[in-house]
């Protein structure tokens, strides 16, 4: 099928430029990356409130917050994004919902509702090309989103 074999190919693409990342250099020991914000807050280089944290993921609130409630979940493991996520990342993936969750009832967000986000490339609006859900909420949102 023509749109699968496409879709197969951007998705083969992608990893490959991931692939480029890591052995290119810009990837330092441990997995971190040069001059990638959310890497050095996961390194403890750039202080931050960390909110969650477990062997997988850390959550702290956005700087700059759309809603009463916006939080940060963020890989450890510089992934560039959803995009790049593959199965071996399953546990990784398994950790952001268990932190979402516990941070919903944590900020008493549960019951109202949440929105949960991640932007992948330019036209999705990502900003920071490391991994990160955006956990919204404590106002009514709209949607389709903008
Ligand atoms: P995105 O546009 O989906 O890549 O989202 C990146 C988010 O990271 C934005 O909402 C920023 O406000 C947020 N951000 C950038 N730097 C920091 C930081 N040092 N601490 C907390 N949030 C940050």
């Amino acid at each position: 099928m023509v749109e699968g074999r496409s879709l197969d190919e951007a998705a083969v693409a992608l990893k490959r430029a991931h692939y480029a990342e890591e052995t290119t250099g810009r990837f330092r020991k441990g997995g971190k990356v040069e001059n990638c914000i959310f890497c050095r807050i996961v390194a403890g280089e750039v202080p931050s409130e960390i909110l969650y944290q477990d062997d997988e993921v850390i959550a702290f609130r956005d700087i700059n917050p759309q809603a009463p409630v916006h939080l940060l979940v963020v890989s450890r493991k510089h992934i560039t994004s959803a995009l790049q996520a593959e199965a071996r990342d399953g546990k990784l993936l398994a950790s952001v919902f268990e932190a979402v969750a516990s941070l919903a009832e944590r900020e008493d967000i549960a019951s109202s509702g949440v929105r949960v986000v991640t932007n992948a490339g330019r036209a999705a609006g990502q900003e920071v090309p490391h991994l990160h859900f955006h956990v919204l909420g404590g106002r009514m949102m709209s949607w389709p989103p903008g």
